[in-house]
């Protein structure tokens, strides 16, 4: 099939809400000229560092050195009946990053970090590139006590936000969509975060917190849609994944290629690891995400090229999805262009899959993550069972070396589900046993 005719093929595939998996042919040789926000990221790994004192002084409870680390375990291949998986299969755990229990917990703790931090220094309290723990004290918290902290969230990024605005003594108002889960909002409220609840989807929530946010000067909006410090502190996750895979004595190169599978929602998180892996491996990383079948935003952008926003809902699908984190209709317009020469191709999941993979593993490696997070574990399945999939292995010449492979499934929330859903998630997983096959 010719690219035209494949490409209409897709679109077809998609609006029937099949599990496909899409290969980007804008890939392009890594350039590290080509890198805008190199320096951005090399500061926001720098701020994290200089938070952990911080950190463990706001929340004596942390019991980690370093809240921002989560770790990397191997784990069995979901649908292991598959024989063509080869390679070793690790998870990096974000869903266990403490306090936020999910990947916001690296964007969002760095975005408040980053407004914290300048509102210190423009107040005399604080100099660039120092340790900010500073920002634990009476004087900062009567400057922060006077600004507003805001955000609109499906329900993660709105934990991560409250929770450390919070602690920090900002005040904080989170806007949340119709999808937001209930036990979400009510971890909030009782952090003292005034919860706003919005009829329409995210989309919508986070235009009204903008709006509101924009008419008041002691008022800062974390613009997940829009935000370069919340990209560049998911970025700062690749140099932490490197040294862990260095840690193993795996060494990434031509011979060991790093595939890594990241769940998507508006593509800051998956967005900026792929940015910044690619800026650490080049070639030799494959990244690839995932969303649900009926909210694949990126995928749609991708596809339709990057001239005008596209939206899920003008290729006739409804955005309804159990995947909370990733109910996202419209992907972000800052990260859709970084990702062109960058990714290496979208894959789709529909909800039962995602159940059966979530219950995978509970059984299997002995996680508990939420349905958003066990995309991650349909990405190897989706690049060998489908023909787009080994078209791509064999193009890049990675069949002689795929079984030196390390696949990396990124399971982005899911350590503060209520056991109630926990339940459910695994009964929901037990019930159907849905075909784990891309075609
Ligand atoms: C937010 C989120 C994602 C995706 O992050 P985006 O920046 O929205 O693309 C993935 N998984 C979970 C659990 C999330 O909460």
């Amino acid at each position: 099939m010719n690219l035209l005719a494949r490409n209409i093929a897709l679109w077809r595939r998609i609006r029937r809400r099949e599990p496909v998996l899409w290969i980007n042919t804008d890939l392009a040789a890594h350039d590290p000229r080509n890198d805008p926000h190199d320096r951005a990221v090399l500061e926001a790994e720098s701020r994290l560092s200089r938070s952990a004192a911080l950190m463990r002084r706001l929340f004596p409870e942390l019991g980690v050195a370093n809240y921002n680390l989560s770790p990397l375990v191997a784990a069995p291949f979901a649908g292991d009946a598959n024989p063509r998986l080869a390679g070793r299969l690790f998870v990096k755990c974000d869903h266990a990053l403490p306090l936020a229990g999910s990947i916001k917990a690296r964007g969002g703790f760095h975005e408040v970090l980053a407004f914290a931090e300048r509102l210190a220094i423009s107040h005399g309290l604080l100099r660039p590139g120092e340790d900010l723990l500073r920002l634990a004290e009476p004087a900062a918290r009567a400057v922060f006590a006077q600004y507003t902290l805001s955000v609109g969230s499906t329900g993660n990024l709105g934990l991560g936000i409250g929770v450390i605005a919070s602690a920090l003594g900002f005040r904080a108002v989170v806007h949340m969509s119709n999808d937001a889960k209930a036990w979400k909002k009510q971890r909030l409220r009782d952090r003292g975060v005034r919860v706003v609840e919005h009829p329409g989807d995210y989309a919508q929530a986070v235009e009204q917190g903008r709006r509101d946010a924009a008419q008041d000067p002691f008022a800062h909006f974390v613009d997940d849609e829009r935000s370069l410090d919340l990209f560049v502190g998911y970025a700062a996750a690749a140099r932490q994944l490197a040294e862990q895979l260095r840690a193993e004595g795996i060494e990434i190169g031509p011979h060991r290629p790093l595939f890594v599978y990241v769940p998507c929602g508006v593509g800051g998180a998956p967005g900026g690891i792929a940015y910044g892996l690619k800026r650490l491996f080049g070639q030799d990383a494959h990244l690839f995400f995932g969303e649900p079948v009926a909210s694949p935003c990126m995928l749609v952008q991708m596809l339709s090229g990057l001239e005008q926003a596209v939206s899920v809902y003008d290729v006739g699908l409804d955005n309804r999805t159990e995947a909370d984190g990733l109910a996202v209709a419209q992907a972000s317009m800052l990260v859709a262009p970084l990702m062109q020469q960058r990714l290496s191709g979208v894959f789709t999941a529909r909800d039962d899959q995602l159940f059966a993979l979530v219950r995978h593993a509970h059984e299997r490696a002995g996680l508990d993550i939420e349905p958003s997070a066990a995309m991650a574990f349909a990405g190897p399945l989706a690049l060998v069972t489908s023909a787009a999939g080994r078209d791509y292995l064999k193009a890049h010449a990675l069949g002689a070396n795929m079984a030196a492979a390390v696949h990396v499934a990124w399971t982005t929330g899911g350590s503060l589900v209520p056991e109630a859903e926990r339940q459910r998630f695994l009964s929901s997983g037990a019930e159907q046993t849905p075909q784990l096959v891309w075609t």
